[in-house]
């Protein structure tokens, strides 16, 4: 009889919300749809393509728009199926069994999700109370536990919470460990590490088209770093990993400038309001703390997230609860004016 081994048993599965809810708030996609004109562009560009050929290995034009967008080198960015498969090749090439890795919680579970399957030793760092990073404890601590990889999010999921570039710039530099800085919701704010980051060879930064562009059904995730890390982790990845529909889907929309802008306007006034209103709310009941964050969702720290969770799942609604936060992304104005219809009562149902 076969029999699974050690890392095999341990595994969990990662449990987003799978059932249907009548308004998902709860996986921090966009809520905004492509315009009909970038639709009909992408469907006609797709029915053009070669489906009975392999795609494109570098998946060049998405890599060249990238880099024109953001103002990086073409060749030290690395494409991937989403942000997630690119952490996935990261822990398997630059962490080997044993070796140290190092997280700050609260985080991204993947990051510790991926480094388990890399039988890597997990060194957990905490953050501070109000869940910024202590970053001269971080560089301690990852310099005496030999760590060989850093990963954090900035701005980060689930708190909402960020650090200056700055900040993260001194944390890379006194760290002797790879580090990798997930970016996925910095289009939100403005502490990007992207325009510098060429000054580091200990850095990956990640990118995501899943958050800001709207794009989480087609899987797209960048990777830039020094052409070394860069070249690494191109030999690393599975050769036809990013598929030919998403790698034409995705220049078109990163071609679309004009388009992202106004994307992250709507999305920016949603949240304004949402966490306007939310704020009023965590006052008058004194039952939550609203944090102040960078991204585009809101969250909200309170005693027992998962009765709230439970009474919005009833109303139909999806949000995320994790160890003492429910996380709410925003949505469209009715969606947000019913989620905080029932936040009201639920919080100030008996004033
Ligand atoms: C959403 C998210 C991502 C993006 O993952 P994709 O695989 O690109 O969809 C990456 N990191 C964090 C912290 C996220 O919240």
């Amino acid at each position: 009889m076969y029999r699974l081994n050690d890392k095999a048993k341990e595994l969990n599965l990662y449990s987003p919300v799978s059932e249907r809810f009548r308004i998902h708030l709860d996986a921090n996609e966009s809520f905004l749809t492509l315009p009909d004109t970038v639709m009909s562009r992408i469907t006609k560009a797709i029915q053009e393509l070669p489906l009975n050929r392999y795609p494109d290995p570098t998946a060049e034009e998405a890599c060249q728009a990238f880099s024109r967008l953001y103002g990086v080198e073409r060749g030290c960015v690395v494409a991937g199926n989403g942000s997630d498969e690119l952490i996935s090749i990261i822990f398997n090439v630059f962490l080997q069994k044993d070796e140290a890795f190092a997280t700050i919680e609260p985080d991204f579970s993947m990051y510790a999700f991926y480094g388990q399957l890399s039988e890597g030793r997990h060194v957990s760092i905490k953050k501070e109370k109000d869940f910024t990073i202590d970053i001269d404890n971080t560089i301690k601590t990852c310099n005496n536990e030999a760590v060989k990889l850093l990963i954090f999010s900035n701005p980060c999921n689930p708190t909402s919470i960020g650090i200056t570039a700055a900040a993260a710039a001194r944390l890379i530099s006194g760290v002797e460990a790879l580090v990798v800085l997930d970016e996925a919701y910095m289009d939100f704010w403005e502490e990007s590490l992207l325009p510098r980051f060429e000054a580091f060879d200990n850095l990956i930064i990640l990118k995501t088209c899943s958050k800001a562009f709207g794009m989480a059904g087609i899987r797209l995730g960048f990777a830039v770093a020094q052409q070394p890390l860069a070249e690494a982790l191109m030999a690393a990845k599975s050769p036809y990993n990013v598929n030919a529909v998403t790698q034409c889907a995705g220049s078109i929309v990163m071609e679309e400038k004009d388009l992202q802008a106004k994307a992250l306007g709507t999305i920016l006034a949603s949240k304004a309001q949402l966490e306007k209103e939310l704020r009023v709310m965590a006052e008058k009941s004194g039952s939550f703390t609203l944090l102040q964050g960078h991204t585009n969702f809101l969250a909200l720290e309170m005693e027992n997230p998962e009765a709230f969770y439970n009474y919005l799942k009833n109303a139909g609604i999806a949000v995320r609860f994790t160890a003492g936060f429910i996380r709410v992304t925003c949505g469209t104005q009715e969606e947000n004016r019913e989620f905080l219809q029932y936040a009201e009562n639920y919080f100030l149902g008996d004033a």
